[in-house]
């Protein structure tokens, strides 16, 4: 077991009890933890924020020091008897050659308790006075200026980066501004003796700013207001080993921490993270901290300023140590346990015992010489016990204090951990403040108890230099980076970003290629094809029987039997490769491979030798002749194999069978996925008459009136229109609409120029748009620190799959949400791209891929609302009621993109009321209907 305590050992049992009330158990220390927790979610917490005992104040810095901060900033620091000035000069080499130049002001007593506007106007001065004394070369040159101002302030913010968050709403393109927005800081109420009036309640950084202008003399930007403890935790982070915890043990006491940005619900912010003020030194004012206070505190509050307040602080800043040990021995010297029972009326008044004097007596070597010292500086004569007994009651009185730090810590570091849910916290955590330096054994205390109450968490204590100027310039550069991040990242993404205005010109654009196209003398003018399928039925429901499905077209190659029957649709598939080298090869080689797949389908359905109707779902443009005549007009997605473009593709797959010598093939029917989706959603949903694709590309069909189809023969009933609208804007008419990534990854597809719309929607493009996006930002050193990011060059390596894993969880409801399980998948992702990427890198990666799967959803559904107002007119309709049948993986895995479509377009088509259902397996499936249908019309003919 443990050996007994020395304490233990004392002869008076007034000085044992005195120390037992001192001693704070472990078991106790986790209660403390676990209402610190307690109170640290309600400060964040919306509801009761306001009553909270801890504020958990926001303080709108979202990043700490990387390295690269650069350039010469002005810190002002506050302090109680003091203001320092300081011109600091950042290198950008990660903080080794940090330049300081600093001067101390001495503050007239008179200043701190007399008018706020004379208290700012000094401040002004001692700044004047020290840049004069700078040799500035250009004194016209503009200051960014850090203010630390160590009291509680009520921050709105810092600079406009957090503010820009894109929603579902389609936004307008933002004018970047040039500097960071002023922060705001409203002090709560003064502290620590400071009473100076008409401050409290109003913004500081306005009052120093209007005072520092009123002085006329140099160009000051106050581009920061933070106090001394994000101060200490910013001066404490080193390149690869952020510091996200500071902690001060000073006069009074405070901490700070990186937290989740959804967690701090009354900050409008969901992503990235955000520093959080804590205040801890009012922990305990409601009450919290009952068990550990003793009669000595309930005398040390009593006599303090603010009675019944800062009780958490009251047990551990170095206004009060001092304070509780006095209590202590007066009371024992009172009880005769002291001095030889002499009265010690000097421990009567108040401070005569200095925190600084109880972290001398505690030390080992010259503590007891301390003790004695001090003892008879108040004119005791102390025995030899006596200055051991004083010894051990500061050593209590500071190990108690120590113990209720690391209760504090360890709640922060458990809800960190927790928060961002990992199994393991490893950070750094700056320290200072006189109680924390003026004695070795506080932070051992520290750190050891910490180590008991958090064991999840790995935790190196680092002293602080000089949070208040140094940290305080970090504050300011990295506010002063992340703007100029900020500024390039909304210049670079501003073209991707459209308007309402913006859609609305694509929507009338696309309407009006629909109508070149739909007319027989303009359709080779228009971009979008507007093919007739020769599909003039959907489903009625009474098809009935059995029959082969093919589809061609995008990632795979599938063969079906589709058996329709009374109680519902059943099917058997296999899927089956189709090598590059054959999608690019000659078209005899696709067509034999398609019928091999056949062949080798049948023997294993045990469809050897039957004649079932075929339905070939065939998903690039074709002119189509006949319901079972098409010709190709040219591929798309990634095949070019040759001498296809301008053969009927039915005749292609019969001339193969006959190669093969293959008899039982009866194609009754070619249709384009589009189609078949519609079809297939058609045959559980009578008024599905849309079918949409966005997968590996994108497209639309719909039923349009017969006599607005100019380019087939009858005015009589509809006809399903295969608009191939991938391939919108190939004549020019959206170039405005695209952006340098764009014609990036056009450039580089086998079919440049072409399918253009298509490239800015679809699954084969997305990842690519994102991936040169990324290599922008490399080279302008907005992300990964500007490190090369070799495997960024390569084509394809980032998959449009990355973007709905890396968007899952974005923008999710309010601490519902787990961003930073959300965050991780970002890292993962670049992980596996061999990129080291920062927190703040994967912030702006996701909104990276958030921009662009934003763009094409908006713009999928600028198409989809000429096509739905089209049919509204044209059925002369006031309003209408549709629905589209959905296919592709992409619209159906992305976490946002249907979202946004449906979203848009109720705000571009508010007269139609379109409903998607997503369809299952449509082109398989729709492919059999269309020949189910057919089979139908073709019995009933055979019947009349
Ligand atoms: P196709 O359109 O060729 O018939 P799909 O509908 O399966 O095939 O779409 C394939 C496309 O979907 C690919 O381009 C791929 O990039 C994309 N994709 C695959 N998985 C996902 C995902 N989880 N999120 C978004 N897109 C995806
Ligand atoms: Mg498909």
């Amino acid at each position: 077991g443990r050996s007994v305590p020395r304490w233990a050992l004392t002869s008076h049992p007034q000085v044992q009890r005195a120390l037992l009330e001192l001693t704070v158990s472990l078991e106790t220390l986790h209660e403390v933890k676990g209402h610190m927790l307690e109170a640290m979610a309600k400060g964040l917490s919306q509801q009761t924020h306001e009553e909270a005992t801890v504020h958990m104040l926001p303080t709108y810095v979202c990043s700490t020091p990387d390295g690269t901060e650069k350039g010469e900033f002005l810190v002002v620091e506050l302090r109680r008897r003091h203001v320092r000035t300081l011109w600091v000069t950042l290198p950008g080499d990660g903080n080794q050659n940090l330049q300081l130049k600093d001067q101390l002001f001495d503050m007239p007593e008179d200043i701190m308790q007399g008018k706020g506007e004379a208290l700012f106007d000094f401040i002004a001065q001692c700044l004047c006075q020290f840049l004069d004394g700078a040799g500035l070369s250009n004194p016209q040159q503009r200051l960014p200026l850090g203010f630390v101002f160590p009291f509680s302030c009520r921050q709105t913010r810092l600079d406009q980066a957090r503010h820009s968050q894109q929603g579902a709403r389609p936004v307008q393109h933002r004018v970047p501004t040039a500097r960071p927005c002023s922060p705001q800081g409203e002090l709560i109420a003064w502290s620590k003796d400071v009473r100076c009036s008409d401050v409290e309640g109003h913004d500081v950084v306005q009052l120093l700013q209007a005072a520092i202008n009123k002085q006329e003399r140099y160009q000051v930007d106050v581009v920061a207001l933070l106090n001394d403890t994000v101060g200490t935790m910013m001066s404490c982070s080193t390149e690869g080993m952020p510091c996200e915890v500071a902690l001060l043990a000073d006069t009074g006491t405070n901490s700070c921490f990186m937290a989740e940005g959804c967690h701090v619900e009354i900050v409008e912010e969901t992503s990235g993270r955000m520093c959080v003020n804590t205040e801890w030194g009012s922990f305990g004012d409601d009450g919290a901290l009952s068990s550990v206070l003793t009669p000595y505190d309930q005398s040390v509050d009593q006599e303090s300023q603010k009675p019944g307040h800062q009780r958490f602080e009251k047990l551990i800043g170095g206004l009060y140590l001092g304070e509780i040990v006095r209590h202590v021995l007066a009371k024992l010297a009172a009880e005769g346990a002291l001095f030889s029972g002499t009265a010690a009326p000097a421990l009567g008044t108040k401070d005569v015992f200095k925190t600084q004097q109880v972290l001398e007596i505690i030390d080992d070597e010259a503590g007891l010489a301390a003790a004695r010292n001090t003892l008879q500086a108040l004119g005791l004569a102390p025995s030899e016990q006596d200055c051991c007994h004083v010894q051990q009651v500061c050593r209590a009185v500071v190990t108690r204090a120590a113990g209720l730090c690391a209760a504090g810590l360890a709640a922060i570091l458990s809800y960190m951990c927790r928060s961002r849910e990992l199994e393991r916290l490893k950070t750094n955590v700056a320290v200072d403040g006189t109680v924390y330096r003026g004695h070795p054994r506080f932070g051992e205390i520290l750190h050891r108890i910490t180590k008991l109450l958090a064991p999840e968490c790995t935790v190196t204590l680092v002293p602080a230099m000089d949070g208040g100027g140094r940290g305080a310039a970090m504050v300011t550069a990295v506010a002063l980076r992340l703007a100029a991040q900020r500024r390039e990242l909304d210049q670079i993404l501003a073209p991707l970003r459209l308007s309402i205005a913006d859609l609305q010109r694509v929507q009338a654009l696309m309407r009006r290629e629909m109508d070149l196209g739909l007319n027989k003398e303009t359709n080779a003018q228009s971009s979008v094809r507007m093919l007739p399928s020769y599909v003039r039925n959907t489903p009625d429901g009474t098809e009935r029987g059995d029959f082969l499905a093919l589809d061609l077209g995008g990632t795979n190659f599938r063969v079906l039997v589709v058996h329709v029957e009374k109680e519902g649709v059943r099917m058997a598939s296999e899927i089956y490769a189709i090598p590059q080298a054959i999608m690019q090869g000659t078209g005899e080689a696709l067509f034999d491979h398609i019928i091999d797949c056949i062949i080798d389908f049948q023997q294993k359905q045990g469809l050897t030798g039957q004649v079932l109707p075929l339905g070939f779902t065939f998903s690039f443009p074709c002119r189509q002749l006949g319901l079972d005549k098409a010709v190709l007009l040219n591929w798309t997605k990634g095949f070019s194999a040759s001498g296809c473009v301008g053969n009927d593709v039915v005749q292609m797959l019969r001339e193969a069978a006959r190669r093969k010598q293959h008899t039982g093939l009866d194609i009754v029917a070619v249709v384009n996925d589009t189609v078949g989706t519609m079809m297939s959603c058609g045959y559980d949903d009578p008024s599905c008459e849309i079918g949409l694709i966005v997968g590996t590309g994108t497209n639309t069909c719909y039923m349009e009136e017969m006599q607005n189809v100019g380019t087939v023969e009858g005015e009589e009933g509809r006809m399903c229109i295969n608009m191939e609208w991938g391939a919108f804007g190939e004549n020019g008419c959206l170039d405005d609409i695209f952006t340098d990534f764009d014609r990036m990854v056009d450039e580089k597809t086998i079919n440049p120029g072409k399918q253009r719309f298509e490239k800015l929607i679809s699954g084969m493009y997305l990842g690519e748009i994102v991936r040169y996006i990324l290599l922008a930002l490399v080279e302008k050193h907005i992300l990964f620190r500007g490190k090369p990011a070799p495997k960024l060059q390569t084509r394809d390596i980032f998959q449009t799959k990355f973007l709905s894993t890396i968007e899952i969880g974005a923008d999710g409801p309010r601490c519902a949400c787990s961003d930073g399980l959300a965050l991780r998948q970002v890292r993962g992702v670049l992980h596996e791209l061999e990129l080291d990427a920062s927190f703040e890198d994967s912030v702006l990666v996701r909104e990276v891929c958030q921009t662009v799967s934003l763009r094409a959803a908006q713009l999928c559904a600028a198409g989809m609302a000429a096509v739905v107002e089209k049919m509204r007119e044209s059925r002369g309709q006031t309003q209408l009621a549709v629905t589209v049948g959905v296919d592709g993986t992409l619209y159906k895995l992305h976490p946002r993109f249907s979202q946004h479509l449906q979203h848009t377009l109720r705000e571009l088509a508010p007269k139609c009321f379109v409903t998607f259902l997503q369809s299952e397996d449509g082109s398989g499936k729709g492919a059999a209907l269309v020949a189910a249908v057919q089979c139908r019309l073709a019995q009933a003919q055979g019947q009349q």
